[in-house]
């Protein structure tokens, strides 16, 4: 597949043929089903858009059956601008429904597969746009991350994923999940690529209140040489995998080889990440999908009256993730206990933000995994607990709205993808992709 970079170069003709090439690809590939559907898009280079962020004139569902019917009213700022800047909206992506999950196998369209192992998840949320990448059938797609759905999806499937700033990408037009938490990011197939493609989709938007009103480029200034100062965290990592371990030794060895310097640092117990992330998300969720009541969006299923409509519409129209995750919001925040537990996870949260910001004070990147395996089979994630607790090394991340991206190093013994994260300072993506590309650069990782 070419690379973003190699497109920006092609003629009409050129892209036109492409196009044509990678419909036919596409649909050689079904049964991955990466694409819930390939529209058509008029000119630009081709990029696959996550299930969740609104294109005009398409459908556009949150994974969901709820949303089954809606069509998106105005295209989402990231659309506006990848559109300036000659790209265009190809097919949308498969997801876990409302971005909640780790597998896509929350999906209304069903799972999709892992690229390298057809029994296996490519991630989640945004596992399509992963798979898609991965797959060889885009060039480059867009995703959101919550908790770790770019970057974790990025891991299983051998692509670079990466999760910007918050507030550096607008969510104007994203389907809401977690607002404190959401960020759209690019998923391509290397360092480059992700730099050119985040360039395009951030900066100042006033139709977001949380916009950071920044205009900062990073292509101009990428530089794989600079020395950085990176920490490694040798006790958080005890819980993954031996692949992941070695991945991690791999990447330590490469960093050294570069001539950065490398210092030991530690994490709190991530089980703290946890529980902070999983109230303060579905808090949030719950308030964001009041809205889906049969009345305003989508898919209505009527009942005698107003509230049985509701009734009926919410109970057909949500899986049962959701429906758990809507249950815990209202709970966290319910009278009693609310300061039991949403008020004790944004103390951990600041908490969290904290730790990262001492470790910060003299390093410019921590290197983490990405997740504690490679990916999973189908179903092995089926106890939600398990779910949950597989997003250990992601979460953090967004509580404390820092930039990660992650990137592959190797292949498992069973020649799964293996990848790990660079995290930097808030706003300070410069660095993260200098870095990443000095890794990228030395562990020269084949697809
Ligand atoms: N797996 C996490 C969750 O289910 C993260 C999802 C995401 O980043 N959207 O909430």
């Amino acid at each position: 597949m070419i690379t973003l970079k190699e497109a920006l170069s092609l003629s009409k003709e050129e892209l036109d043929n492409f196009k044509n090439e990678l419909r036919k690809k596409i649909e050689e590939n079904k049964e991955l089903n990466a694409y819930i559907d390939v529209e058509n898009v008029g000119e630009g280079i081709p990029i696959a858009i996550k299930d969740n962020i609104q294109v005009k004139d398409w459908s556009v569902t949150s994974g969901s059956k709820i949303l089954q019917g809606y069509i998106a009213p105005y295209d989402a700022t990231v659309i506006e601008k990848l559109t300036n800047a000659g790209l265009s909206p190809f097919g949308r992506t498969n997801m876990d429904e409302f971005a909640m999950g780790s597998t896509t196998e929350s999906s209304f369209y069903g799972k999709t597969q892992n690229p390298y192992a057809n029994d296996r998840v490519p991630g989640g949320s945004s596992g399509g746009s992963a798979a898609a990448v991965g797959a060889g059938l885009a060039i480059a797609a867009l995703g959101s991350d919550t908790g770790g759905s770019i970057r974790q999806p990025a891991a299983y499937c051998g692509i670079v994923g990466m999760k910007p700033t918050y507030g550096r990408v607008s969510r104007y037009g994203l389907g809401a999940y977690a607002s404190s938490l959401d960020q759209i990011g690019p998923m391509t197939q290397n360092v480059e690529d992700a730099a050119i493609l985040y360039d395009i989709i951030s900066g100042s938007d006033e139709k977001d209140s949380t916009n950071a009103m920044m205009d900062d480029k990073v292509v101009p200034n990428l530089n794989a040489a600079r020395k950085l100062t990176i920490a490694v965290l040798p006790k958080y990592i005890e819980n993954a995998s031996d692949d992941v371990k070695e991945a991690y030794t791999k990447a330590i060895e490469a960093l050294k080889a570069q001539g950065h310097t490398i210092v030991e640092r530690e994490m709190m117990d991530a089980k703290y990440d946890i529980s902070a992330y999983y109230i303060t998300a579905t808090a949030e969720a719950t308030t964001n999908l009041g809205r889906y009541d049969g009345v305003c969006y989508g898919n209505r299923v009527e009942g005698k009256n107003l509230e049985e409509t509701y009734y009926n519409t919410r109970s057909e129209g949500f899986g049962d993730e959701v429906k758990r995750r809507i249950l815990l919001g209202n709970f966290v925040l319910s009278s009693g206990y609310y300061e039991a537990y949403y008020v004790k996870a944004q103390k951990t949260r600041h908490l969290i933000k904290d730790e990262y910001a001492k470790i910060f004070n003299d390093v410019d990147l921590i290197l983490s995994p990405v997740a504690p395996t490679v990916a999973p089979k189908f179903g092995e994630l089926a106890n939600p607990m398990d779910m949950y607790l597989s997003d250990l090394y992601t979460i953090s991340v967004n509580l404390a709205g820092l930039p990660a991206l992650s990137l592959p190093i190797m292949k498992s013994s069973e020649g799964m993808p293996v990848g790990l994260q660079l995290i930097a300072k808030a706003y300070d993506e410069q660095t993260l992709f200098d870095g990443a590309l000095s890794l990228e650069d030395a562990i020269a990782y084949k697809a």
